[in-house]
């Protein structure tokens, strides 16, 4: 079995204890609750991509390619990877789904990738969250409403996110 390492044991990384990416935090309503559970999956082929804990996505920094763990809980940014897989702060990654293959760039911009989500209660929304290593920026939306959360969220917060989709439909 392979080592798995935080991201912040990368040499190369140098993370300096900041999330690594805007994905996957909500600080309020009550978080933490398993009523409160959110069930990411690809856009395009449906997917769940949490089917435990940990959401599971193919991400990619040139030629550097492997499977990296996300966390759902609130406010934890950790991602798990294999050390092979040297992740660079500041770099433009690419997500995929590691069931269909699909690029997960998102349609609101090519800074952002996007995943479905459902809520506890079935309420179904999308996610998108900044593909630049580092930058912490993320927009759950959800009906007409976008909530934004992360330091760098002004960054895209004057985007249009509706219109549920991928960039590029394989
Ligand atoms: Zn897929």
């Amino acid at each position: 079995m392979a080592r798995l390492y935080y991201a912040g044991a990368c040499t190369e990384g140098s993370l300096d204890g900041r999330p690594a990416l805007g994905l996957l935090l909500d600080q309020g309503e009550g978080a933490g609750d398993e009523a409160m559970k959110r069930t990411y999956h690809c856009l395009k082929c449906q997917s769940v991509l949490n089917p435990n804990v940990k959401i599971v996505m193919v991400v990619a920094q040139g030629p550097n390619r492997g499977l990296a763990l996300f966390s759902p809980q609130p406010g934890n940014y950790s991602i798990i990877y294999a050390d092979h897989l040297c992740l660079r702060q500041g770099e433009l990654t690419e997500f995929f789904c590691p069931v269909c293959g699909a690029d997960l760039t998102s349609t609101a911009s090519p800074n952002l990738a996007r995943l479905g989500v459902q809520l506890g209660d079935g309420t179904q929304g999308w996610v998108d969250f900044s593909r630049w290593f580092g930058e912490q920026a993320t927009y759950y939306v959800f009906g007409d409403q976008v909530r934004s959360y992360g330091e760098n969220a002004q960054l895209y917060s004057s985007l249009n996110f509706f219109g549920e989709g991928l960039n590029r439909e394989e």
